[in-house]
């Protein structure tokens, strides 16, 4: 395999099954810290290759935020090649949830981009390496909202390193996607007191967004270039690239969406301009605490919410010693999540 994304990865699994039609890459980047947990894709990728580069960008980001989030997890995603629209039926995800059964444990499927708690549900027919259910014993169910809940708490603190103001009032925030986590998160910016400006491909999301919150509508391709204080992207990945950090205007980016950057030296770029940059996979790591609450097997929503806003002294700690260093802040939170599983690494060779 010639991928640029394949980092130390311990198991990477191609699945097809053609009475279904399944086509999925599971990828265990690092089981260090526990089972490698993370949500399953489900996208239509315009080839293989960006399937591949897409899980094993993804997964090695899920190491990073679970070592991060201080969570017994390790860092693991999977994909499922194809249009959820038109492709997704009981009988793939059946087969999609024979290909984890397979792996005996080393990965647990969550949910993603496609994908609902429902069809979490059919997986878990096959498997009892899911999590994010809406029902069981212990059952956490769509991690989205809490996902959310930490985005804006990772504003709040980034507005306040950024811009020197301790309340969201008043402050405009661009919020690019409106699924899921942005639906969400444009709620509870709103209720905080900041002005709404929104973009989704999807019309009627925006819609919705606008009639609750009073958001101001825009096209997807003009957000990024709007005058705004904070700009929030939770749509998919790579939409800070070399142009559109020449278009930002807004001194903070903090949202949800997972690989914002197209590579690392666009945070180079985006600290040069002094724009702070909430590093993705420490301020959305929401969702994978509250599935590790369920994994552990005593969920309890008021906990895993007071765990979840303790995502915002990690930022702090972040902005800190990045300003201290004077480096991006995404260097930074991949060195202390680096730390944490070179650590479990070492002291897992010593137990071998
Ligand atoms: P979702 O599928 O519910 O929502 C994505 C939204 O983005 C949709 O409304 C879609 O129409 C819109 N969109 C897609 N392409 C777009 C484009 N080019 N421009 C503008 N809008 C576009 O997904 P979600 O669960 O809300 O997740 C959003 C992001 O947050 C993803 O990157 C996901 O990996 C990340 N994330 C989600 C969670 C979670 O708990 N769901 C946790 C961590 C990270």
């Amino acid at each position: 395999m010639t991928s640029t994304a394949f980092r130390d990865h311990e198991e990477v699994a191609f699945f097809r099954d053609p009475h279904s039609g399944l086509k999925a890459i599971i990828a265990v980047h690092s089981t260090a810290l526990g089972p490698a947990c993370g949500g399953v894709r489900f996208h239509a990728y315009g080839n293989e290759q960006e399937a591949i580069d897409d899980v094993l960008r993804l997964s090695a980001a899920m190491s990073l935020k679970s070592a991060l989030a201080g969570l017994p997890l390790g860092g693991g995603k999977s994909v499922i090649i194809g249009d959820p629209g038109k492709d997704k039926t009981p009988a793939l995800l059946a087969a999609f949830g024979r290909a984890v059964e397979c792996l005996g444990g080393r990965y647990i499927a969550a949910e993603d981009v496609g994908m609902s708690p429902s069809d979490i549900a059919i997986v878990g027919g096959e498997t009892r390496h899911v999590a994010g259910l809406d029902q069981g014993p212990s059952a956490s169910g769509d991690p989205s909202p809490v996902t959310a809940r930490g985005v804006w708490r990772g504003i709040e603190v980034a507005v306040r390193h950024r811009l020197g103001r301790n309340t969201l009032e008043g402050m405009t925030v661009g919020v690019l996607g409106l699924g899921h986590v942005g639906g969400a998160l444009a709620g509870l910016l709103s209720d905080a007191g900041a002005r709404l400006v929104v973009a989704d491909i999807a019309e009627e999301r925006c819609r919705t967004v606008a009639d609750r919150c009073g958001a101001r509508i825009v096209d997807v391709d003009v957000l990024v270039g709007e005058r705004l204080d904070v700009f929030a992207p939770c749509a998919l990945g790579g939409i800070l690239n070399a142009e559109t950090v020449g278009q930002l205007e807004a001194p903070v980016v903090a949202g949800a969406a997972n690989n914002q950057l197209a590579d690392e030296t666009i945070a180079d770029a985006l600290h040069a301009r002094g724009i702070l940059y909430a590093p993705d996979f420490a301020i959305n790591a929401g969702g994978i605490v509250n599935v590790a609450a369920e994994i552990a097997g005593n969920y309890d929503r008021a906990a895993v919410m007071r765990r979840v806003d303790r995502i915002g002294d990690t930022l702090d700690e972040i902005f800190l010693r990045a300003a201290r260093e004077g480096r991006s802040p995404h260097f930074v939170a991949v060195d202390l999540a680096q730390e944490r599983l070179d650590a479990a690494r070492a002291a897992r060779q010593q137990t071998l």
